[in-house]
């Protein structure tokens, strides 16, 4: 077995451990990452990017429909058709280009990349398994855990078949005629929709009462009218008993009737769970918040000199928290001054109309015992809107009434997450209502809702 000593040691080439590696390189810091699958880790192979993909080639092909079913701006084309494999073909060209990309990345930071599976000796000895070639030992000072998560599978539905988690839901050989939806979260209404608008016939199977439980309903409502417009079948309050190819998924319903919706695939996109078992991990005996391994606002463990980011620390399950702790462990480790506490971590679900979610909400304001105004600006008043014929929905703002400090933000819209960047940067340098309605927004843009949201607040908005 061959040996080798580093300063730092980085487990998984995800979003959390290729961007703590790259800086730590940066800083100089001699840096190994092991990485047992693809670089980038689900994010870029099999998360975030190829869902984007999919989700981006469904809708053109949904617009292409509608035009061929006679457009309102008065263009004409031939019915289309669609070529799935060549679908899946672009969708992982872009995942190959992005995932030597981080590679390149890696290489120009001076990162020492192995490819293969790692296995914890202790805290400070790694054993890699690589999927040709000599094992490596690996010795180190720091350990940072980046191992990422995994979908949970539901005992009465394994993986399988025609049962798929979203890895198989975002490489179809061909399309379903008729696929049943398990979960209406994030994952589940992303791609639910993106395989409506392919052609499927989609039905949706939700324990909870509402879709997306976790933003609040008046956000949520825009995504469950244009569900309902796409002919998505919604069994809200239900739970699911089993599958076979005859009948379908079983159901039972809040008041305990049985059904059963025919599928020729299933999609179970219940959550998902951290990866802590399976390399060793548990003989390091750390302090756990119920799955997750609990880290402090540096992203320590328990244990001396080993760290954790990404998915691994618990929510919100998010690519963008997981770069950004690996970007504060490499920079403490370096000795810098820094600690993992934003002040908003924005979330997009990317629905048919998106959703933005950035800091509070009226509901958690309340909650929090904050006293504070909120105002919403419907894209129904905005010029941009009205051009782009996406005038569903609008920006509501969430601040203090003493001193209107901005502590929120949400939209609801086509094309919304793009503004997640502004109302994120506005609650980072403590904007005031008046900073953002005293900002000249450009014209026409739907960006001019955001300024109208504040105005709103304010008392005076100009164009409602
Ligand atoms: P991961 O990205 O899971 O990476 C962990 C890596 O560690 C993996 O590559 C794995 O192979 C490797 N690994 C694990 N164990 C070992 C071992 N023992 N040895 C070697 N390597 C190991 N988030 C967003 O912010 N926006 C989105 O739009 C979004 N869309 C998503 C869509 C889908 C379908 C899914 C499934 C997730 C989506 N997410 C999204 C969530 C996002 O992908 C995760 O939050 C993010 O990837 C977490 O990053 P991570 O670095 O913690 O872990
Ligand atoms: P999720 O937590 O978003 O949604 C899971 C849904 O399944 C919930 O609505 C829950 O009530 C429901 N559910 C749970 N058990 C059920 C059961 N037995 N029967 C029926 N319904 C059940 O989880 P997800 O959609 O699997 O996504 C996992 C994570 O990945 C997300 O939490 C998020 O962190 C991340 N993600 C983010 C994005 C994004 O940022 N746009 C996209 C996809 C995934």
């Amino acid at each position: 077995m061959k040996d080798i000593s580093t300063k730092l040691l980085v487990i998984g080439g995800g979003p959390g451990g290729y961007v703590a590696a790259i800086r730590a390189g940066q800083l100089g810091i001699p840096t190994v990452l092991v990485e047992g699958e693809r670089l980038g880790g689900t994010c870029l192979t099999i998360g975030c990017i190829p869902s984007k993909a999919l989700i981006h080639a469904a809708h053109e092909f949904e617009r292409a429909q509608h035009q061929a079913g006679g457009s309102p701006l008065g263009i004409r084309v031939q019915s289309p058709s669609l070529d799935i494999a060549q679908t899946v073909r672009w969708k992982d060209g872009i995942v190959h280009r992005l995932s030597g990309g981080v590679g390149a990345l890696l290489r120009k930071a001076g990162v020492q990349v192995i490819q293969g599976w790692a296995h914890i000796e202790d805290g400070k000895t790694v054993r890699v398994e690589p999927a040709e070639g000599e094992a490596v030992r690996v010795r180190c000072e720091h350990l940072l855990l980046a191992t990422g998560s995994a979908p949970v599978e539901l005992p009465m539905l394994p993986f399988g078949g025609p049962v798929v988690s979203s890895t198989g839901a975002l490489s179809p050989e061909s399309l379903p005629r008729r696929l049943v939806v398990v979960g209406a979260g994030y994952i589940g209404l992303e791609l639910g929709m993106a395989y409506r608008k392919l052609g499927a016939e989609v039905a949706v199977v939700e324990a909870a009462q509402r879709i997306l439980p976790g933003y609040d309903e008046e956000l949520t409502q825009p995504v469950l009218d244009a569900l309902e417009k796409s002919g998505v079948v919604l069994h809200l309050g239900c739970s699911v008993q089993g599958y076979d190819a005859q009948h379908g998924v079983h159901v039972r319903s809040a008041r305990a009737d049985e059904f059963a919706l025919p599928a020729d695939r299933v999609l179970v996109a219940v959550g998902r769970k951290p990866c802590t078992t399976g390399f060793g991990m548990e003989s390091l005996q750390l302090d756990m918040a119920g799955r997750f391994v609990a880290v402090d606002a540096q992203c320590r463990t328990s244990m001396r000199n080993v760290w954790a980011i990404g998915d691994l620390t618990g929510d919100p399950m998010l690519a963008h928290r997981a770069m950004a702790q690996g970007e504060v462990v490499a920079e403490v480790i370096a000795g810098k001054a820094r600690r993992f506490e934003p002040m908003a971590i924005p979330a997009v679900c990317f629905t048919d109309p998106e959703v933005v979610v950035v800091g509070r909400t009226p509901g958690e304001a309340r909650a929090a015992g904050l006293d504070c105004i909120d105002a919403a600006f419907p894209f129904a008043a905005n010029g941009r809107a009205m051009t782009l014929a996406a005038t569903k929905g609008f920006v509501r703002v969430v601040a203090r009434r003493d001193n209107h400090l901005i502590v929120g933000w949400q939209a609801v819209g086509q094309g919304v997450a793009e503004l997640s960047a502004a109302f994120t940067l506005s609650i980072e340098m403590g904007a005031r209502l008046e900073d953002v309605a005293g900002t000249i927004h450009a014209h026409p843009t739907l960006g001019e809702a955001v300024q109208e949201a504040a105005l709103r607040a304010l008392g005076h908005a100009i164009h409602i």
